[in-house]
C-alpha cells in the first residue's frame, strides 16, 4: 500500500519537474516553473521520508535523523543562497555539482557494501556501482576545479600537460579493464583503484579547458551531475531519482550543445578536455596606444547620437550598474534616441546573466536583443557603450587564428562610429587575452567603476 502511494507521488513529482523545466525556458513563465519545481520537490521529499519510515524498524528515529540532516544541510544552503552575490552564482553552482558527485561516490560504496541479489542481478548491481562511482568521482573533482577557476583561486588558462589526450584515453581504457576485473571478482580493490583514477581524470579534464570555454564546462558538469544522480537512483532502486537525474543530465547536455554552437566550439572537443585545440597562450602583441575619455565627453556624444547600442558584460554585474544603465536608457529614449542592448550568449558568468540583471532593473524586453539580432546593425550605430564587457567584444576572436578565443562569435562593436569602453583598467577579461578593440581609432576608454561612470554621464546629460 505505502509503496503504491509513494510510486504515485513520484509520478506526480516527475510530471511537476518536467513542467518546471518547460516553465524555466521562458522569461515570462520562469516564476511559474520555479513553483512547479518546488511543489514537485516537496511531494518527493514527503513521499521519500514516508517510504524510509515505513521500511525501518524504528520509524521515529529514522524520521528524526533525516530531519536533523535536512535541517543542517538546509540551513547551510539557505545561508549561502542569501549571502551569495549574483556574480558568484556560477561558483556556487559548480560547488553544488561537486556535492552531487560526492554523494554518488558515497552511495556507490554503500551500495557495494550492502551487496545485491545473487546471479545476473549481482552483475548488473556491480556495473551500476562501478559506473555510479566513476561518474560521481569525475563530477566531484571536475566541479572543484571549475569552482576554483571561476572564483579565480586558480588561473583560468588551460593546463597543458604533454600527451594530455593520451593520459585521458589511458584513464578510460584502464577503467574499462578495472570494470571487467570488478565484475568478475567482486573485490573492492578495482573499485578503489578506479576511484582514484576517476578523481584524477575529472581534475585533469576540467583543468585542461581554458577560461573562455568555462561556460560550456559548467553546463557540462551540470549534465554529469544529473547522470551521477541517475546512477545513484539505479543503485538505490529509486525511480524518481532516475527520472530526475536523467532530466538534469539531458537538459544539461542540450544546454552544453547549444552553447557550443553559439560559441562555435566542437562539443566533442570541449567535453574531451579541449581535444584538438592547440592555441598559443598569452602571445604579446603591441597594439599601440589607447585613448581616454571623460563622462562629459560621452554625454556630449550621446546627445548627438540617434542610435545607441549597449553591450553589457561581467563588469556591469560586478558594479551593479544595471540600475543607472536602465535610467540612462530611459532618458535617452525620452529624447528619441534608438537605444538597444546587444547580449552575447556567454556575457557575464552564467547563461542568461545579463538578461536577469536587465530584467531586474526593468529594462523593456523588446529592446534587449541577442548577438545575432544586433550584429548587422553596428555599422549604422552612432555610439556603442561597452559596459564591463571584454572577451565578448574582442575582435581577435575573428582576426587572430592563434588566439585562445579564436572562432568564438563576438559582438562586432568596432564597426560602429564610436565605441566607449567602461572598465577600471587595461586588465584582460576572463579568458586572459588582450583586447585590440581598446586600441582602435574609434574606441575610447572611460576608466572607473561602471556604476559611478554611468551616474556621472546621467548627471552631465
Ligand atoms: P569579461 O570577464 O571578459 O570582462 C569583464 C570586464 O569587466 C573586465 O575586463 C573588467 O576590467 C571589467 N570590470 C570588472 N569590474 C568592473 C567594474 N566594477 N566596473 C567596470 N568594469 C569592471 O566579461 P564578458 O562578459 O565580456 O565575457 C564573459 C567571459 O566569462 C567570457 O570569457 C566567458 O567565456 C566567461 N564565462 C562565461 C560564463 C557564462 O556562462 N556566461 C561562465 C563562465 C565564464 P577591469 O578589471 O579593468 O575593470
Amino acid at each position: 500500500m505505502t509503496d503504491n502511494v509513494v510510486q504515485a507521488a513520484y509520478i506526480v513529482s516527475a510530471v511537476l519537474f518536467v513542467l518546471s523545466l518547460a516553465g524555466l525556458s521562458k522569461h515570462e513563465k520562469a516564476k511559474e516553473g520555479n513553483a512547479f519545481g518546488i511543489a514537485g520537490m516537496v511531494i518527493a521529499l514527503v513521499a521519500t521520508l514516508w517510504l524510509s519510515a515505513s521500511r525501518s524498524e524504528n520509524a521515529l528515529v529514522t524520521i528524526l535523523l533525516v530531519l536533523v540532516a535536512m535541517a543542517v544541510g538546509g540551513s547551510i544552503g539557505l545561508w549561502r543562497a542569501r549571502v551569495v552575490e549574483m556574480t558568484q552564482m556560477p561558483e556556487l553552482v559548480a560547488m553544488l555539482h561537486s556535492f552531487v558527485g560526492l554523494a554518488a561516490v558515497l552511495v556507490g560504496f554503500n551500495s557495494f557494501a550492502e551487496g545485491g541479489e545473487a546471479g545476473t542481478g549481482e552483475t548488473i548491481h556491480l556495473v551500476e556501482v562501478f559506473l555510479g562511482v566513476f561518474i560521481g568521482a569525475v563530477t566531484f573533482t571536475g566541479s572543484i576545479v571549475a569552482f576554483l577557476k571561476l572564483s579565480a583561486r586558480i588561473k583560468s588558462s588551460p593546463l597543458m600537460l604533454p600527451a594530455r589526450h593520451w593520459l585521458n584515453l589511458a584513464a578510460l581504457v584502464v577503467s574499462a579493464g578495472l570494470l571487467v576485473w570488478f565484475v568478475v571478482s567482486g573485490s573492492i580493490v578495482p573499485l578503489l583503484v578506479m576511484t582514484v583514477i576517476a578523481l584524477a581524470f575529472g581534475w585533469h579534464l576540467v583543468a585542461s579547458i581554458g577560461g573562455g570555454d568555462m561556460p560550456v564546462v559548467v553546463s557540462m558538469l551540470n549534465s554529469y551531475s544529473g547522470w551521477a544522480a541517475a546512477a545513484a537512483g539505479f543503485m538505490l532502486g529509486n525511480d524518481l531519482l532516475i527520472v530526475t537525474g536523467a532530466l538534469v543530465g539531458s537538459s544539461g547536455a542540450i544546454l552544453s550543445y547549444i552553447m557550443c554552437r553559439a560559441m562555435n566550439r566542437s562539443f566533442f572537443s570541449v567535453i574531451a578536455g579541449g581535444f584538438g585545440q592547440e592555441v598559443a597562450v598569452g602571445a604579446d602583441t603591441d597594439y599601440g596606444e589607447h585613448r581616454e575619455t571623460t563622462a562629459e565627453d560621452v554625454a556630449e556624444l550621446l546627445r548627438d547620437a540617434s542610435s545607441v547600442v549597449i553591450t553589457p558584460g561581467y563588469g556591469m554585474a560586478v558594479a551593479q550598474a544595471q540600475y543607472p544603465v536602465a535610467e540612462l536608457t530611459s532618458q535617452l529614449r525620452k529624447k528619441g534616441v534608438n537605444v538597444r542592448f546587444g547580449i552575447h550568449p556567454v556575457a557575464g558568468r552564467l547563461p542568461g546573466h545579463m538578461n536577469v540583471l536587465l530584467a531586474e532593473a526593468k529594462v523593456p524586453y523588446d529592446i534587449v536583443l541577442e548577438m545575432d539580432e544586433v550584429n548587422d546593425d553596428f555599422p549604422d550605430t552612432d555610439v556603442v557603450l561597452v559596459i564591463g564587457a571584454n572577451d565578448t567584444v574582442n575582435p581577435s576572436a575573428s582576426e587572430e587564428p592563434s588566439s585562445p578565443i579564436a572562432g568564438m562569435p563576438v559582438l562586432e562593436v568596432w564597426k560602429a562610429r564610436n565605441v566607449v569602453v567602461f572598465k577600471r583598467s587595461m586588465a584582460t577579461g576572463y579568458a586572459g587575452v588582450q583586447n585590440p578593440l581598446f586600441f582602435k581609432e574609434n574606441s575610447a576608454m572611460l576608466f572607473g567603476d561602471a556604476k559611478e561612470r554611468v551616474e556621472d554621464i546621467i548627471k552631465a546629460l
